[in-house]
């Protein structure tokens, strides 16, 4: 898989989350993803058993502190399955896209999210989606207006394949050059990943040329990756 960045080689658990999970915690981790990437070190390690891991290599949710452990191959297959009742869970590699993806500019405008970018994922300790922004101070939570977003996924039953906690739905606006807004399903270190990249290059108010160049590229290689998603999944009412 493409390797996540700027996770850097922190000890686990230096997010120091509560498992209450708020928006202060999930900001948390964001922060301490999206940090700017400490000079290339030998011997990135994987934070669950200590073994060296490559500068590519995938990573699991701890739920309880909400952080994201770089891990070994070995320790990432632990915890796979998706149904058990365990406290970490591996980010999938799995990229879809979903079109058409019935969002035009009405609905966006009620999702109330301030720029032109989103990423929503189901916090399951939560009990509901979640929605963050880049921003220069890194992520950033927009309360999501519940309705608004029930509309969204009424209008589009195939995003419910989304996985709660380790998968997020990474949405562009429509905009002059696009009527209806685009969306892909992506791991959730994917989004982190993207967030430190604009970061970095954030300019003024709306990001500045830097960013829009970077974000483009982002999504090129993001949807060269990805495949049609599968036709709507079983109504499972767990994602309102
Ligand atoms: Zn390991
Ligand atoms: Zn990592």
């Amino acid at each position: 898989m493409t390797a996540p960045t700027g996770t850097g080689s922190q000890p686990a658990g230096s997010a120091g989350i509560n498992s209450a999970g708020n928006s202060a915690s999930a900001l948390a981790v964001l922060r301490r993803i999206a940090s700017t990437r400490p000079p290339q070190t030998a011997g990135e390690r994987c934070e669950m058993c200590a073994e060296p891991i490559p500068d590519a290599h995938q990573h699991v949710v701890d739920l309880e502190s909400r952080s994201l452990l770089c891990t070994c191959r070995p320790c990432y297959l632990l915890f796979t399955d998706s149904s058990a009742h365990l406290r970490y869970r591996s980010v999938p590699d799995r990229y879809l896209s979903f079109e058409p993806f019935e969002l035009g500019q009405a609905q966006w405008d009620e999702l109330e999210i301030p720029v032109g970018l989103a990423f929503f994922f189901f916090n399951s300790a939560l009990g509901r989606t979640a929605a963050f922004y880049p921003s220069p101070a890194g992520a950033t939570e927009s309360e999501l207006p519940l309705d608004a977003w029930a509309s969204v996924q009424a209008s589009n039953p195939a995003i419910t394949v989304l996985a709660p906690d380790t998968e997020a739905l990474l949405i562009r606006s429509p905009g002059p050059d696009r009527e209806r807004a685009d969306c892909h399903l992506v791991p959730i270190d994917a989004c982190y990943e993207l967030v430190g990249r604009l970061r970095r290059v954030w300019k003024g108010f709306d990001g500045g040329q830097e960013s829009r160049q970077e974000l483009a590229g982002f999504f090129d290689r993001i949807s060269s990756r990805s495949r049609p998603a599968p036709a709507a999944a079983e109504p499972e009412g767990r994602h309102g």
